[in-house]
């Protein structure tokens, strides 16, 4: 058992892929090829890779009373995360997504949230004791920004480290922001928080810097991070060099395992390197959850 204690708040979807040759046109029905049924949601993405690098994980979320839920369920008590928070809404769908992949490996996605949209700002306080006794908080926006707020005060009250990763970015306030202690964007991201465009990277960290949010890593796909680091220098570090096959859910290894290691008391250059090295690593596979390394899969 971990000594490490890291809580979730985010969604818990059901993605639904079918991979095809081309996608229909308006009122075409067509025959693709294979199905495929796979766990998902940003909150459960990063609750699995935590736990697979050796935390304590409790998520905090909502499935709905239908069967992907009860699956959904089972799928993290297997992982061995703990469920104790996680409800079962009445009369809701789970959050599923329909993705179409095409022969190009193009995408087209249609999410309906469900029952992540009665993650309500109550349901967070009702886990006030597993939130009390963590040591990182992971946060993402696929909920309510209601319940994004709930829990952030809640840390803030124990003094537990707060990751935000703003995915899918909405504009965020600075009451929000100012008690960030890492925010997490991709480039994307990071131009669309403040609703402007900056500039440069610099520029951005800068600006959320001058809100009160205390680290701001700028994911680069490929080409890595950049970030400000304890010395307030602005520092970016190159991705390792591997053969991708799928990056879906590189952001969610990178999170979980960033997390991880500032849960562990590593400083942020650490936490990054090994982020990016289970970042890389969750590449190298295809899918989300099942890219996600064993910490003996490091290790060997
Ligand atoms: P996604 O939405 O696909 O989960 P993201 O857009 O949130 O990802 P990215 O910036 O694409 O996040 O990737 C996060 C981190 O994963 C990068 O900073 C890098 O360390 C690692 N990474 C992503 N793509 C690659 C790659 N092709 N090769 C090596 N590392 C990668």
């Amino acid at each position: 058992m971990s000594d490490i204690n890291v809580v979730v708040v985010g969604s818990i979807n059901m993605d639904l892929v079918i991979f095809t040759k081309r996608f229909p046109k308006n009122g075409e029905t067509i025959i693709g090829n294979d199905f495929r049924r796979i766990p998902g949601g940003k909150g459960a993405n990063q609750a699995v890779a935590a736990k697979r690098l050796g935390a304590n994980v409790d998520i905090i979320g909502c499935v709905g009373d239908d069967l992907y839920g009860k699956e959904l369920q089972s799928i993290f008590e297997n992982e061995g995360i703990g469920t104790d928070y996680i409800h079962a809404v009445p009369n809701k769908n789970t959050g599923v997504a329909f993705i179409t992949v095409n022969q190009q490996g193009e995408n087209s996605i249609i999410l309906s949230q469900g029952s992540n949209s009665n993650l309500s700002p109550k349901l967070i306080r009702k886990a006030e004791q597993v939130i009390k006794k963590a040591h990182v908080l992971l946060l993402q926006l696929e909920v309510p920004v209601e319940s994004v707020i709930e829990s952030v005060k809640i840390a803030k009250k124990y003094k537990i480290p707060i990751i935000l990763n703003p995915a899918p970015a909405i504009e965020l306030n600075a009451t929000l922001l100012e008690h960030i202690d890492y925010l997490t964007p991709n480039e994307t991201e990071s131009k669309q928080i403040l609703g402007r465009d900056f500039g440069t990277n610099e520029e951005i960290i800068n600006t959320l810097k001058g809100i009160g949010v205390k680290h701001i890593i700028v994911t680069l796909g490929e080409n890595g991070v950049v970030f400000n680091n304890h010395a307030e220098e602005i520092i970016q570090l190159d991705a390792l060099k591997v053969n991708a096959v799928d990056t879906t859910g590189a952001g969610d290894a990178f999170n979980a395992a960033f997390g991880v290691s500032i849960a562990e008391g590593k400083t942020i250059t650490e936490s990054i390197h090994f982020a990016q090295t289970v970042a890389a690593y969750s590449v190298t596979k295809s899918g989300a959850q099942p890219s996600f390394p064993y910490s003996r899969e490091l290790d060997a």
